[in-house]
């Protein structure tokens, strides 16, 4: 399921093939994923509108448009689900079986397929007023991190999922940050002591960050075609594979701990995995 850094990679791929362009067509092929907006609203807002800027909030994109005749910008929200990929593709290759919405761009559509529609493409954008800070921006401050984890006996992981904390982790990346900080995703966030809150707080920074660089260099595809698990939109055909390097306990189950060599543990907390090292992350 894609997180902050892989939604960030996307946006920072797609934003300057977007820009400018102009919506001719819009072609609904999965209502469901309009959600709570209808079709007719949907064509009504989009057709005639042009691509002016695309931004991420948590694990969002926004679209921004500009309708004709219209003052005040429109915006477009997309939220990948489990399985969401968005991309352009030339107007004379064939859909792939999940396209939930095309757009027509002109020589291009722009594609949302989903096979399994958990996603969304929508003109309600409610979700982001619910959000907390971003965990790469000023906003997200340690001492109200720690304010926060205060108030919560749940376990620190499960905390983490939380959107209203900090916005943008997910499965992945609460099980690396927990690792890189030394606590364990046990801990109820409220027992958690103030310097091992500010080593969590930078460990959430660093993996974020070090995510963000690390789809920024590595050649991804983010057409259609299996996704290899390094990002969800997949490896470029030819790729090296920098899968192992990336995660260090996530998936990892079994496997040698990268800094003690203790096989890494794999837990259900709120029926999800995580994964951890009971001997770097006993407190
Ligand atoms: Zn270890």
């Amino acid at each position: 399921m894609p997180e902050l850094p892989e939604v960030e990679v996307l946006a920072r791929h797609l934003r300057p093939l977007l820009r400018g362009k102009t919506i001719r067509g819009v072609n609904v092929r999965r209502a469901k994923v309009l959600k709570p907006t209808s079709p007719q609203q949907f064509r009504r807002a989009l057709i005639g509108a042009k691509f002016i800027n695309l931004s991420r909030r948590g694990k969002y994109l926004l679209f921004q448009l500009r309708a004709p005749g219209r003052k005040a910008p429109v915006t477009l929200l997309g939220h990948l689900g489990m399985t969401g990929r968005i991309f352009l593709a030339r107007k004379n290759e064939s859909l792939p079986r999940h396209a939930a919405v095309v757009l027509d761009l002109g020589r291009e559509n722009f594609i949302y397929e989903d096979t399994r529609y958990f996603g969304r493409l929508t003109l309600d954008v409610s979700a982001v007023g619910k959000l907390g800070p971003e965990p790469l921006g000023d906003d997200f401050q340690s001492a109200l991190f720690a304010e926060s984890l205060k108030r919560s006996r749940q376990a620190i992981k499960v905390r983490l999922l939380d959107q209203t904390l900090v916005a943008g982790i997910g499965n992945i990346y609460a099980s690396e940050a927990l690792f890189r900080a030394r606590i364990s995703p046990r801990t109820s966030a409220r027992r958690l002591g103030r310097l091992q809150v500010a080593r969590l707080w930078r460990a959430i920074r660093g993996v974020l960050a070090e995510a963000v660089e690390c789809g920024s260099t590595v050649p991804l595809n983010f057409g259609g075609g299996r996704s290899d698990g390094l990002f969800y939109f997949g490896r470029a055909p030819g790729a090296a594979d920098y899968y192992e390097e990336r995660l260090r306990v996530y998936d990892r189950a079994g496997r040698p701990c990268l800094n003690c060599g203790g096989p890494i543990k794999r837990i259900k907390q709120a029926a999800r995995s995580t994964f951890y090292c009971p001997r770097c992350q006993c407190a």
